[in-house]
């Protein structure tokens, strides 16, 4: 089976001013040493208005941090007011964008639909997805993650052929671990991914569904991220809260010592 390099990915969310995204990125550079880019490969996924910062600090100083974008519109051009589209992410040189996130889901109405024409856009312009999928309170308290996971999954990868699929990221996010400080436990996490996994190698190949990362997201701290990093099938960590602290975020990257 390939070995996948774990992916660790902070989303800042609605956090940071340009000023404020390059002293944090500044400060994440700092507090990592060489090693720690090997253990991991490290992204940050600011606001829009910092997207242009990042890029020159990352280009000027040669960083080994990654980054990408929040959001893409499923259109190239056009009367879309307010979008952002995947041939200006491409030009910043995102390398990633999220896609399907719950609060974009539950705050801006995007349903399977939305997130499947937005995975089509990301990869049209060479920009890996990270697909967000997750079930809230009432279909964990159901029994019915695993069901609700796969069914989102399904439509988001709607006509997506195994070439771009083998490049997308999927972040398991359950809705009830998202910024509550309620860890899902390592087991939880496990049965969900290894879902998404065997999912993959249906859809596509047991090649596409071995190459695949899939990562947890969901309250994910330096104290917790090791044991959950541990199961089998989890390849990193989608990070919000502690992806604003520089010490913090550096911690999870350093998951496994
Ligand atoms: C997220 O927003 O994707 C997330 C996982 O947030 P938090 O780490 O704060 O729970």
């Amino acid at each position: 089976m390939t070995k996948r390099q774990p992916l660790i990915a902070g989303n800042w969310k609605m956090n940071n001013n340009h000023f404020e995204a390059i002293a944090l990125v500044q400060k994440l550079a700092f507090a990592l040493k060489d090693k720690d880019y090997d253990n991991a490969e490290v992204v940050v996924l600011p606001p829009f208005t910092d997207l242009r910062s990042v890029q020159t600090l990352v280009d000027g100083d040669k960083l080994r941090i990654g980054f990408g974008a929040q959001d893409i519109s499923a259109h190239d051009k056009g009367a879309y007011t307010g979008e952002i589209s995947g041939p200006m992410l491409a030009k910043l040189e995102c390398s990633y964008v999220l896609v399907g996130h719950s609060e974009r889901r539950e705050y801006h109405n995007e349903d399977d639909a939305v997130v499947n024409s937005k995975v089509k856009a990301a990869f049209k312009h060479g920009i890996a997805p990270i697909l967000c999928v997750g079930e809230g309170l009432e279909v964990r308290k159901a029994g019915q993650q695993v069901e609700h996971v796969l069914s989102q999954l399904d439509g988001a990868l709607k006509e997506i052929p195994a070439e771009q699929a083998e490049k997308i990221v999927i972040a398991y996010e359950p809705v009830w671990a998202i910024g509550t400080g309620e860890v899902a436990t390592p087991e939880d996490a496990q049965e969900v991914c290894a879902a998404i996994r065997v999912r993959l190698a249906e859809l596509y190949s047991s090649e596409v569904s071995g190459a695949v990362r899939v990562l947890y997201g969901g309250s994910v701290k330096g104290d917790n991220a090791g044991d959950i990093m541990a199961k089998d099938d989890v390849d990193g960590a989608l990070v919000g809260g502690a992806s604003l602290k520089a010490d913090e975020f550096a911690k999870i990257i350093r998951f496994n010592e």
